[in-house]
């Protein structure tokens, strides 16, 4: 009895500790698959717009599989209309083989998603064409999407459906063409960067996803800013998602201008008014500050009102940052070395 006992335990960590080796295996082998299609191009002007076929399939899969979050009452864009009422026709077996993958995005956040088919070669192999993992998931969760996607790209006919949605996809590109290189080179200046903080920024209109959404990534050596459709052009998106790649690394590199007892103070209170996006102390942070800068470069007449937007929001420490950032204005130093002193005023920041 006691001899059955003793093998049934050394099966149980046999078998444990081949799960925990297979699991490490498999972790390696997606963080660090070679790369084997090529790099995106870094040339021509800093700032481009794109229409990107990766995105594309990503989110047609998504809506697909039931992504049906909108923010816009009159409800979806014509072309995410169009998508979702073209793939619920067919019948798709490989749609069944990428839902755990799908389901497995919305958990860790559609954004993480989004910036792994940027680390992506094009359709319809998606090979890897960036080193590195820029994802906040562990890599072993993608393993077998890439060839999964790349099974519903050619059983959904997406090469096809991309065509016929390439007029509007155009046409979005036409009305930011003139708007983005000076939405980014505003922000450059007011946070007067002393070299461009990447090798570029691709701007990649997603009318796939809910309106006036956006992610902005840092995969390899670009910035992405994938923008969701908007009534009128969403240059503050195109902003704040191209502050991410700089203010982000800047504040993890000085959360300690905050004191200990005070981050968890302000962490205890504000992580249940802020959306799911933000339950983590450096993120309430990094969407706070950008956040201020927004207010910042608003006309003067529209900051109370955007002050008091984010407060309903859940971003109270908005305020005294940006009153902090009209000393950074006049200061003349650079937003890299001006951040701890801007941090520091939330030491003593009265929540409610
Ligand atoms: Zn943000």
């Amino acid at each position: 009895m006691k001899r059955s006992l003793i093998r049934l335990f050394l099966i149980i960590v046999g078998l444990l500790i081949g799960i925990v080796l297979l699991a490490g295996a498999a972790e390696l082998a997606v963080r660090f698959e070679p790369v084997t299609a090529p790099a995106p191009s870094v040339t021509g002007d800093y700032v481009q717009l794109a229409a990107d076929e990766r995105l594309f399939t990503l989110f047609a899969a998504l809506n697909a599989a039931g992504y049906d979050e909108e923010n816009y009452e009159q409800g979806f864009s014509d072309v995410r209309r169009t998508v979702r009422a073209t793939l619920a026709e067919q019948s798709l077996p490989s749609l069944a083989r990428l839902r755990p993958y799908l389901a497995m995005c919305r958990f860790i956040h559609v954004s993480q998603c989004a910036t792994w088919v940027l680390q992506r070669g094009p359709a319809p192999d998606f090979a890897r064409s960036v080193d590195g993992w820029a994802i906040r998931a562990p890599a072993l969760l993608f393993l077998g999407f890439d060839r999964a996607l790349a099974d519903f790209y050619q059983e959904a006919g997406i090469a096809a459906l991309w065509q016929t949605q390439q007029p509007a996809y155009a046409a979005e590109i036409e009305r930011y063409r003139a708007l983005v290189e000076p939405a980014v080179a505003e922000v450059f200046a007011y946070l007067r960067l002393t070299a461009p903080p990447t090798a570029g920024v691709r701007v990649l209109p997603n009318l796939l996803d809910a309106y006036w959404r956006g992610y902005g990534p840092h995969v390899g050596a670009l910035s992405y800013v994938v923008m969701g459709p908007a009534i009128e052009p969403n240059v503050g998106l195109i902003q704040h998602e191209a502050m991410h790649p700089i203010l982000n690394p800047l504040v993890d590199a000085h959360l300690d201008a905050i004191a200990q007892d005070e981050a968890d103070r302000l962490f205890a209170a504000l992580k249940p008014r802020v959306g799911a996006g933000y339950q983590n102390w450096p993120a309430i942070l990094h969407e706070s500050v950008i956040r201020a800068v927004e207010v910042r470069l608003a006309d003067p007449t529209d900051r109370e009102r955007l002050l008091l937007q984010e407060e309903a929001q859940g971003f109270p420490l908005v305020r005294p940052l940006a009153e902090q950032l009209a000393e950074y204005e006049t200061s003349g130093a650079t937003m890299a070395t001006y951040l701890p002193t801007l941090l520091a005023v939330l030491n003593d920041v009265p929540i409610d």
